[in-house]
């Protein structure tokens, strides 16, 4: 690992000293020709791999023909993503944006314009959950509320409580005549793989409804198709008035977009928000190309086949391995371990079995391979997981 001695990047991130050079489907390839199954997709954002060739010709072309233009001009792609998404979910309005964050400040302004617009301009508090996480802009750590991220960084955005997780209770007298909405993630993904459920799911929808609040649902995570649907709120059958969407959108292109109905976004007036890069054809294109997959017969089946099978495989470890991890979560291809033995021991042996995991909250080692995985290289990552905690096993045997 570099320290700030002998390298010129900022040290924000503890980097794992592996360099990867290119990629195929979920197969990454070092520097040293070392082939590493890659079951972390960027954090969820290569939802088809590396180099998927409809992907990358779709960009191809596109870069030969236009990169930007100004958001003062139309934008056929942008307008064309923005009614195909609208037609395959909630939402009647859409503002694309470069990162989940950024669609996150989009969906906090939107909320506060919505109350705003309808004469009720003190309602501007956002409620959020505990665990939770919205990306590191100011507002949107702030509404995340983690200490460790917020320490050192001024003074926090106003307007931002934060109640515990799953509790109605809290989040009932949470709510005054200055909350403008509830922000939450479907799933924790940073915090844990944690699933709000169903019916709770179903409550906080109720709630909103009844105390005119907006329901703001943060899918930057679980959107496009990561939990088997286009979004994982389709699954409790319940509708936001707001979503954020990125990660899986851009299938590894930077891009986000922040969905709402026409009511909960007609505050959202010329002028009142912008984005230079935001929404530009290069990103239009591959987001639109990125759908097309989506969007394509037996996409879904595929990822809930999988799923199953990644579900039953991890079950499976689980059992055997039950003094190193303890308990599966999540829902689709968006898996955590919750572990026995600290989780980064966990994803150092696996990546010794040249398998990439990734860390989450509460002592989690997420597992998030690529949308369009086939049985064979799934199973081939069970394998490698397995390897991994039977070594670690096997030396906790050895402590005792
Ligand atoms: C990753 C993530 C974000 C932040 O996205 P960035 O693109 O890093 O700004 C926000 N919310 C959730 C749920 C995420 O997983």
């Amino acid at each position: 690992m570099s320290t700030s001695l002998d390298q010129p990047l900022f040290d924000t991130f503890n980097r794992v000293n592996l360099k990867f050079v290119s990629g195929k489907g979920p197969w990454l390839l070092t520097e040293n020709n070392e082939r590493y199954l890659d079951f972390t997709s960027g954090i969820a954002v290569n939802a088809f791999g590396h180099a998927h060739p409809y992907l990358v010709n779709v960009l191809k072309r596109q870069a030969e023909k236009l990169w930007h233009v100004s958001n003062v001009f139309e934008i056929e792609e942008q307008t064309r993503l923005a009614e195909r998404l609208c037609a395959n979910s909630f939402a009647e309005k859409v503002f694309f944006a470069n990162s989940g964050a950024e669609a996150i400040e989009c969906a906090i302004k939107t909320a506060r314009r919505y109350h705003y617009c309808n004469q009720q301009p003190e309602r501007v508090e956002i409620i959020t959950l505990d665990g939770a996480f919205h990306g590191r802009t100011l507002a949107t750590l702030a509404a995340g509320g983690q200490q460790k991220y917020l320490e050192g960084c001024g003074p926090k955005a106003l307007g931002f409580t934060t109640v515990p997780f799953a509790d109605l209770e809290a989040l009932k007298s949470a709510i005054t005549n200055k909350t403008a909405a509830l922000l939450i993630e479907p799933i924790q993904g940073e915090g844990g793989v944690r699933i709000v459920p169903n019916k709770i799911m179903q409550a906080y929808r109720d709630i909103c409804t009844q105390t005119e609040i907006l329901l703001v649902l943060d899918e930057v995570q679980t959107g496009f198709g990561r939990t088997g649907k286009l979004f994982a709120h389709e699954w409790s059958g319940v509708t936001p008035d707001i979503l954020c969407a990125a990660k899986g959108i851009g299938a590894g292109f930077p891009l986000s977009a922040c969905l709402a109905t026409r009511n909960a976004a007609h505050g959202m007036t010329a002028g009142i928000h912008g984005t230079t890069f935001g929404g530009n054809p290069l990103a239009m294109t591959v987001g639109n190309a990125v759908l097309d997959l989506i969007l394509a017969p037996d996409f879904f089946s595929h990822v809930n086949k999988i799923a199953k099978q990644l579900k039953d495989g991890l079950e499976a470890l689980v059992t055997r391995y039950f003094n190193v991890v303890s308990k599966v979560r999540g829902y689709g291809l968006l898996a955590g371990l919750q572990c026995v033995v600290p989780n980064k021991q966990v994803i150092d042996f696996a990546r010794g079995e040249k398998l990439l995991t990734v860390a989450a909250g509460s002592n989690v080692v997420r597992i998030l391979p690529p949308l369009n995985i086939e049985e064979a290289d799934l199973a081939n990552g069970l394998e490698r997981l397995e390897t991994a905690l039977a070594k670690i096993s096997k030396s906790q045997i050895g402590t005792h």
